[in-house]
């Protein structure tokens, strides 16, 4: 079967920064693949392009500048958080406050987004929000390992069914919609 819009892809690859010689960022084996479902927006648009039409056991090698993969570093996206908003039944938590740390956030529109602490100021907290690939040229190297039919219920969910989602906490719906991974 080959990649086309709404099949579940499986995938394994190498991610490199700057180009196939680059710094190793991120290996995905085939004990855990990538899987998604392909063309409903889930994934970087380009990233999709490189690998329309493939099919299964086919290999890929492709380059993203930054502008297709995570766009440039945003200077107002390191901002000044109140202090208060970390607190969790009135207390700060000194573990997760710490510089360098990513914290999983939420926005005024409720989306999900990682932060980075910065700097850890009297009343504020100096976060970085740009993606920690913003501003970054990647290269992906790697294989299709599988190519199937979504199921009705994988589609109007909006991800994939299966046991390795589950485990990673990847499904959102935790039951709701019947969808019981
Ligand atoms: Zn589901």
């Amino acid at each position: 079967m080959e990649i086309s819009k709404e099949k579940v892809v499986s995938i394994t690859y190498e991610l490199r920064q700057d180009n196939e010689n680059g710094e190793l960022v991120e290996k995905v084996t085939v004990d855990q693949p990538l899987t998604f479902i392909y063309g409903i927006g889930g994934m970087l648009p380009k990233f999709e392009e490189n690998l329309d039409g493939k099919k299964t056991g086919e290999s890929f090698n492709f380059g993203l500048n930054s502008e297709e993969a995570y766009g440039p570093v945003v200077e107002n996206a390191v901002v000044d958080v109140p202090i208060d908003v970390f607190k969790v039944d009135g207390k700060i938590d000194d573990n997760m406050l710490k510089t360098g740390n990513m914290i999983p956030m939420m926005d005024n529109s409720g989306n999900r987004l990682n932060g980075k602490v910065i700097e850890i100021k009297e009343s504020a907290i100096t976060m970085d929000f740009n993606h920690p690939m913003a501003g970054k040229d990647l290269y992906f190297s790697g294989k299709v390992t599988e190519v199937r039919e979504a199921t009705p219920d994988e589609l109007s969910h909006g991800h994939v069914h299966g046991k390795d989602n589950c485990e990673n906490g990847d499904c959102d719906d935790q039951g709701e919609n019947g969808c019981n991974c």
